[in-house]
């Protein structure tokens, strides 16, 4: 299937690594070209440098998205190199346990880290947005159905997220720009790896994990949740708007009988 991506701009927060990473070279393989903002620039320039060697733009933007001039000037640069964006996918951000006990401060910088960014990098970009009937893709999470506990900052970001979502479809239905959300549960990143490994059993808690994941009784890997970000990209998926997609293997929403031994899922009302 041809995405129709070729030359196609698309500003994405926090590239260099995870779900970022995977969804910038997806996006490149199709042959789009990215600017990508993070904090740190190490794998940023690296992947940039990668990415030139093969005569393809992946430019790095350093700026902490937490502060409000840095997202402007993301859209700033990005729109000075490339001259237009198509594409936004809002990614970055971090599950960062501020909790109900952490206070309105904790608080209020959790939403800053997750759900503040999203809203500003898309106002700074409405006129360019616009101006390419282009779309916008918002990485949320299951969080903010399921609940986890100790995440009030992340939960309600990730629920703002899935908010805003339905809301600028609405607003920019006028204006031919689509715009979706992607929900990751468990996606395997190196972060992820990272969390398991400081766990004294790192694979029996991952096996733990991998049971709870109904298709497959695995995690879904970076590259199925970007697939999903391309095509959501694609002039291919022109009539979808204002959808909430959980790439997740069925974790969000299957019965929970589904990840139960088999012996015990024969006990009761078949219809229950
Ligand atoms: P990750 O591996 O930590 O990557 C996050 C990326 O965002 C990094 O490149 C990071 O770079 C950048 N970033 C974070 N905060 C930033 C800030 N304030 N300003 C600029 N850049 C920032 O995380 P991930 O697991 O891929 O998560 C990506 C998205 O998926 C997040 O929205 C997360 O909530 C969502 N998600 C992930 C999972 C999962 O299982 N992995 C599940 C549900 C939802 P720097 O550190 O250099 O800034």
């Amino acid at each position: 299937m041809d995405l129709q991506l070729k030359d196609k701009v698309a500003l994405v927060t926090g590239g260099s690594k995870g779900i970022g990473l995977g969804i910038v070279r997806s996006l490149i393989a199709e042959g789009a070209k990215v600017a990508n903002v993070n904090r740190s620039s190490e794998e940023g320039l690296q992947l940039e440098k990668e990415y030139a060697a093969l005569g393809k733009e992946c430019v790095f933007i350093q700026g902490d998205l937490t502060d409000l001039a840095a997202c402007k000037n993301a859209v700033d640069q990005t729109l000075q190199k490339f001259g237009k964006i198509d594409i936004i996918v809002n990614n970055a951000g971090v599950n960062d346990g501020a909790s109900l006990e952490a206070g309105p401060e904790a608080f209020v910088e959790s939403l800053k880290r997750n759900l503040v960014h999203y809203y500003a990098i898309v106002h700074y970009a409405l006129d360019a947005i616009k101006a390419t009937k282009g779309c916008i893709i918002n990485i949320g999470s299951k969080v903010c159905e399921t609940g986890q506990g100790g995440t009030s900052g992340y939960a309600a970001s990730k629920g703002g997220i899935n908010g805003l979502t339905r809301e600028w479809a609405v607003d920019l239905a006028s204006s031919g720009v689509r715009v979706n959300a992607v929900s990751p549960a468990e996606t395997w990143t190196p972060l992820y790896e990272k969390c398991l490994d400081a766990m004294p059993d790192p694979e029996g808690a991952k096996k733990e994990i991998e049971q709870l994941i109904p298709l497959g009784k695995r995690f879904t890997t970076i590259e199925e949740l970007a697939d999903m970000v391309v095509f959501l990209a694609s002039p291919r998926s022109s009539h979808t708007t204002g959808q909430i997609i959980f790439v997740d293997g069925g974790y969000t929403h299957f019965d929970r009988k589904c990840t139960m031994p088999s012996d015990v899922t024969q006990f009761g009302p078949a219809n229950s």
